[in-house]
């Protein structure tokens, strides 16, 4: 559900002891209406004059260190960002849920996949030695997005490049 207003997006910030900025505001409402996860460039440009890129970078920062934001990179090794919990970031981190992300191999398109809930337990399994230290997991699926899905069928496999 995107945040409605910047009241909303400015409360997320407070419980989380951040200043209310208008970029972390834009940020943060501008993911709440995609599962498609941006890109830095992306970002940028949909807040438009309002911003510059050293700053959206910096808040893009600040949000993922607080787990408000993650991230995860495309075929083309560019990190997008999108929402952790996309009703209430701020919740408490005792319910927090990972998921999986779809890589299309035709288009390049990244999607969160929400309804694909992976328990941080699960991941637990996956510490190779007691020497290693894990920070982080990911689960990355690769095929075709619904879009490219169907233009196969109809017109055969496309090579076209798609820019964005
Ligand atoms: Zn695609
Ligand atoms: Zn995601």
């Amino acid at each position: 559900m995107p945040f409605s207003s910047d009241n909303q997006a400015g409360l997320i910030l407070k419980a989380a002891g951040l200043k209310r900025t208008t970029v972390r505001i834009g940020v943060l409402r501008l993911l709440s209406t995609t599962d498609k996860p941006m890109a830095a460039a992306q970002i940028t440009r949909a807040l438009g004059t309002a911003t510059d890129h050293v700053t959206v970078y910096r808040t893009l920062s600040t949000l993922t260190a607080r787990n408000m934001l993650h991230r995860i990179r495309g075929d083309d090794r560019v990190w997008r960002y999108a929402l952790t919990r996309k009703t209430d970031p701020a919740q408490s981190k005792h319910t927090q849920s990972t998921h999986a992300h779809f890589v299309c191999q035709l288009c390049g398109s990244v999607e969160c996949l929400r309804d694909l809930p992976l328990s941080t337990r699960v991941l637990d399994h996956f510490t190779p030695r007691k020497s290693y230290r894990i920070n982080y997991s990911e689960v990355v699926v690769h095929g075709l997005c619904p879009q490219c899905n169907t233009d196969r069928h109809s017109t055969g496999i496309r090579i076209d490049h798609h820019n964005g």
